[in-house]
């Protein structure tokens, strides 16, 4: 994905479009500050639909991080996956009624260049822990 990859969202939301591709970590620099290595690529797809009879994006993101542990401070393995279910509002009132009747709702408003690469970004730094930690019994800090 070297050149910026833009979307109409409502439009493949509402055709059903399909797209899928790789994503370099070297890309995504809004998680550098979070990672002991920029080496690595993240697998991604999105696909257009309908939920709940709204206009949806479906963003499935996988792939490997390595983020600080918060306990030993060396680096851990993240196990990345996301899957993001995404309504795509014609406005922001639109929006703002489905937020009200649904206050998980993690909707979007309509785009006509939605950039990918962005999209990918923001779900993939909101699935992440708030303090990454080994699993317990493999931290660093777990012989002493
Ligand atoms: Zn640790």
């Amino acid at each position: 994905m070297s050149a910026r990859l833009k979307i109409d969202s409502l439009h493949f939301a509402e055709t059903a479009g399909r797209m899928s591709g790789e994503c370099s970590l070297q890309e995504l620099s809004r998680l550098h500050d979070l990672l002991t290595s920029r080496e690595g690529t993240l697998h991604w797809s999105l696909e257009g639909g309908r939920d709940a009879g709204r206009p949806v994006l479906r963003l499935g993101v996988q792939g490997r991080l390595k983020l600080v542990c918060q306990r030993c401070l060396a680096p851990c393995v993240h196990p990345l996956t996301v899957e993001a279910i995404l309504p795509i509002a014609r406005n922001e009132e639109e929006l703002a009624l489905w937020e009200s009747e649904d206050p998980l709702l993690d909707g979007l408003v309509a785009e006509p260049h939605l950039d990918v690469r962005d999209l990918i970004e923001d779900e993939v730094l909101l699935s992440l822990p708030a303090i990454p930690r080994h699993p317990i019994g493999e931290c660093g800090q777990a012989d002493d």
